[in-house]
């Protein structure tokens, strides 16, 4: 798809038009000028594709491809899907990459009929849906934002601007180029925009193809600074865009190049953006892309919801408090206060247990505010979409007043503001619920929505169509009567409109009457009218289409309303938002257990009784008890564990609850411990050794070297380094020597707080020449030659690594077991190696004889000499004739026979 990758408004070449029809001419001209789309052109109640799009959207979608007619003498290809239906078919040809025109009939074909020769229905494109600007409640995830981000650039500076159109999120946040991989992968877009000038540029060369699939690159002219301060302005109706924050230049550019897009996408309908955020960077805790994957923050291992930490934390109960704690989870805090005043909001929602279940039975009917709010000022929404924020507005009172009744304490600070911000809208909800029906339909122009009741005008024109009907109704009998036609009916449809409908026994009957007209005859019926039936049909639809054009007029004017008051409306939802999301930590708090964590400035580290959240509510309901709960104290002193064990003990999980129980913290969440205090954590790293990227073309080895790289080279005092297994990509003296340096460099130079689980016991050593390394392992019980895990973290270190057990445990045949038991004994003990020394492993290969897999022999017949000698010896000794003397003296004849000697 080249040519699609390409900017939305690239060279607009003229088409070359030469024979071409009328209408293939109106759709090369739309075609060429939304190049880098599909155009979706409707015809009646299809949308069309044709050309290469049609090959593309039939290959993508598995839709047949056919021909219509013939453009230049080559066959026309071409492809459609029902209008209907064209949402699901949308979302999959969005989530395969490409960006579709919508091109819609701009005028009844009737209207063109009466045009004088040309006949052609005017079309036009009335959006570009891409992947960054959905609004469509079915092409959404009502839990998680859809971003579209914009890298925007000036003076040396880079800022990265980001829009939810679907909830009118917008923010900026300057950052530099190293932080470009990190910033993108806490946002996550759908879309990002670049200028076409910035391709080449390290910061995003750096990010290695990653977001490829999700890039569209722009003229450069969409990034100007100057124009883009100046359009903000005129968007937000401000003389000065002070009030928002201080932009620099390059924020200014990527939130112009984000605005213009929305336009550009929308078709000059813009979205009801809030006012543009300025984030700061450092306010929130940095968190690289390959640290998210490693921990599992948003996404678990098979990079859906099912298996993160996000699935297990999120007890919200409504869209917008799904969105906002996800947000809360991916840019923990750093700033003491603020981490402090979500502790308190859901500290205080924990203890009042009974207004917390009353907020969340409310939050439980609010519709999705954000999002209905957004269709409306796209143009998009319908009457449900109204009635939504005429119930969301309708619960705002009956928040305040839980609050008000359950509650002696005032609210702590965060929640309070929660509550100013829901505002009061008590009118605007009594008018739109008193103007709808209970259940409106999801569009506008069919009428049907508007209550009885709320317009005399309407109702009249309301009664006067239902007058008809009825008088149709008193008609049908009168004629039954006329004509003595007992099954004659009155019936309508789509084609004929009201009708009467005889059997063709009758037919003859009424044809011969001349108040009939004939209008159609089908095998089981023939249908007439009458000039009565016709003129009530006119009043009945005249009067229906009356209704509608009221009610339709109704509706905008409520729009205009909701959209005049749609920044306050925006921040109410916000508002409970928050309140669902901070009575859903509680929720979570109380249900498994969480402590509150104490947070500081500083580096304290001391988590007591900690759990691995996801781990822990992997054992099921009942079982959780099973966990076994670790302390990890990395204050002065201790700051770097050395974490020794075997495969299995549980080294992995106790790493990762420690990183888990930061981030948690620090979004304001409790925490899975009994006690936990935290010097605020700066910058998190979590990486595992021999994670293979296979799709990116990378060795192992060379992964596991990048992202040491990356953390030796940024992590700070005050930063948390998580490292699993580093080394284990390469031969074991190498891997050895690396992990040896990093910890020194982790040690001496990052001064981090630092986790580091290893194989390689020889490192325990350093835990004895570094201040700060303290040595730790995970316990096991040997048993009946079987390790027992006990998965409790102790000081000390591991005095084996029993892969051999473990590797018994997982099913290995018991002759390749017996034979690495063999190969182990020889290396620990057999001449050929010695203590921290490296094996001689030709001399190794030599004494230990080949094919032994395929013909294990006895122990004692190994081709070991002294094991040799030693059976020797004990076949020549006959106990029977022994004294004890004797024995005594064979004894330590053998025993130094099997000691080499
Ligand atoms: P390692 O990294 O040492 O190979 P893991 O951390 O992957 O080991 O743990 C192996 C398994 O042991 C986990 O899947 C989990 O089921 C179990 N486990 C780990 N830690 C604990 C614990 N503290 N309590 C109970 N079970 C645990």
């Amino acid at each position: 798809m080249s040519d699609l990758a390409a900017s939305l408004e690239s060279s607009t070449d003229a088409p070359d038009l030469t024979g071409a029809t009328p209408m293939m001419a109106q759709y090369l001209g739309i075609k060429a000028a939304h190049p880098g789309c599909l155009l979706f052109y409707r015809m009646g109640d299809f949308y069309e594709l044709f050309f290469e799009d049609a090959e593309l959207a039939s290959a993508a979608l598995d839709i047949t491809l056919t021909k219509r007619g013939k453009h230049q003498g080559e066959d026309i290809a071409m492809c459609g899907v029902p209008v209907h239906a064209a949402d699901a078919y949308l979302s999959r040809l969005i989530r395969k990459g490409f960006k579709v025109a919508i091109c819609e009939q701009a005028e009844d074909p009737a209207e063109a009929k009466k045009r004088a020769g040309k006949t052609l229905v005017r079309r036009e494109v009335v959006r570009i849906v891409t992947p960054g600007t959905l609004t469509e409640e079915s092409l959404l995830d009502a839990r998680s934002n859809n971003l579209l981000a914009a890298l925007g650039g000036a003076e040396g500076r880079l800022a990265l601007a980001v829009a939810d159109v679907s909830t009118g999120l917008f923010e900026v946040i300057a950052v530099q180029p190293a932080q470009l991989g990190a910033e993108l992968a806490r946002l996550s877009p759908g879309e990002l925009l670049v200028s076409d000038r910035r391709l080449d540029e390290p910061a995003l060369k750096a990010l290695d193809g990653a977001y490829d699939d999700r890039l569209s690159p722009l003229p450069a002219a969409r990034f100007d600074s100057g124009a883009a301060e100046r359009r903000l302005r005129d968007v937000f109706g401000v003389g000065t865009l002070d009030g928002f924050g201080a932009f620099g230049r390059a924020e200014l550019s990527a939130l112009g190049a984000v605005l213009a897009y929305v336009e550009l996408t929308q078709k000059g309908r813009l979205a009801r953006l809030r006012p543009p955020r300025r984030i700061t960077a450092g306010s929130t805790m940095a968190i690289d892309a390959a640290t998210r994957r490693s921990l599992e923050l948003t996404q678990g291992p098979d990079g859906g919801r099912t298996g993160s930490l996000l699935a297990i934390v999120d007890e919200t109960v409504t869209g917008p408090g799904a969105r906002l704690l996800k947000q809360w989870l991916s840019a923990p805090l750093t700033e003491v206060a603020a981490i402090e005043t979500r502790l308190d909001m859901v500290d205080h929602l924990l203890r009042q247990g009974g207004l917390r279940q009353g907020l969340r039975s409310l939050l439980r009917r609010l519709p999705d505010l954000e999002r209905a709010l957004a269709r409306l000022a796209l143009g998009r929404g319908g009457p449900r979409d109204l009635a939504a924020v005429g119930q969301g507005l309708a619960l705002l009172p009956e928040v305040g007043a839980l609050f008000l009744h359950a509650d002696l304490n005032p609210p702590p600070e965060g929640l309070a503001r929660s509550l100013d911000r829901l505002g009061n809208h008590a009118a605007l909800a009594e008018k739109l619920t008193a103007a709808l029906i209970a259940e409106p339909p999801a569009l506008a122009r069919d009428g049907g929505y508007v209550a009885a009741g709320w317009s005399a005008a309407l109702d009249d024109e309301r009664r006067l169509r239902d007058e008809g009907r009825r008088l149709v109704a008193a008609l049908e009998g009168r004629l039954r009567g006329d004509t003595g036609v007992g099954g004659l009916k009155v019936r309508h449809n789509n084609v004929l409109g009201y009708h009467i409908e005889v059997t063709p026994v009758h037919a003859d009957k009424l044809a011969a009457d001349d108040r009939f007209i004939h209008r159609q005859t089908l095998g089981s019926a023939v249908r007439f009218t009458t000039v009565e039936l016709s003129d009530l049909a006119d009043r009945i639809a005249r009067a229906g289409d009356r209704a509608t054009a009221m009610e339709v007029e109704i509706f905008d004017g409520l729009v205009a309303e909701v959209l005049a008051a749609s920044a306050a409306v925006a921040e109410a939802a916000l508002g409970l938002a928050e309140i669902d999301v901070a009575a859903g930590l509680a929720e979570l708090a109380e249900k498994r257990r969480y402590c509150r964590p104490k947070v500081e400035d500083g580096t304290a580290f001391l988590i007591e009784g900690g759990r691995h959240p996801v781990v822990e509510a992997g054992f099921g309901p009942g079982r959780e008890g099973d966990f076994v709960a670790n302390d990890c104290d990395l204050g002065p002193g201790n700051r770097l564990w050395l974490l020794t064990g075997p495969n299995m003990a549980g080294k992995s999980t106790f790493l990762r609850q420690n990183a888990l129980i930061a981030v948690m913290a620090q979004a304001g969440s409790f925490v899975p411990a009994t006690s936990a205090l935290i010097g605020t954590v700066d910058r998190l790293f979590s990486r595992v050794g021999a994670a293979d990227d296979l799709a990116r073309g990378r060795s192992t080895f060379m992964v596991e070297m990048v992202e040491a790289a990356a953390i030796l080279n940024q992590a700070t005092e005050r930063s948390l380094v998580i490292l699993d297994e580093l080394g284990r990509g390469t031969a074991t003296w190498d891997g050895l020597s690396i992990a040896w340096a990093a910890i020194e460099h982790l040690h001496d130079v990052n001064r981090a707080r630092a986790l580091f689980a290893t194989h390689y016991h020889e490192l325990t050593v350093l835990a004895e020449r570094l201040a700060e390394v303290a040595a730790h392992t995970v316990k096991v019980r040997e048993w009946k030659g079987d390790v027992v895990f006990l998965h409790e973290v102790v000081r000390g270190t591991a005095d084996r690594s029993y892969g051999i057990q473990v590797a018994k445990l997982a099913g290995l045949p018991p002759a390749v077991i017996g034979r690495a038991e063999d190969v182990l004994h020889r290396l620990e003990s057999g001449p050929a190696g010695n203590a921290g020394g490296r094996p001689d492993m030709a001399a190794l290969a030599d004494d230990l004889p080949l094919f032994a897999a395929l013909a294990p022999k006895p122990k004692a017949a190994l081709a070991d000499p002294a094991a040799s000698a030693l059976a020797e010896a004990m076949k020549a000794l006959s106990p029977d004739d022994m004294t004890p003397r004797e024995a005594l003296e064979a004894l330590y004849r053998l025993k130094a026979l099997s000691a080499g000697g």
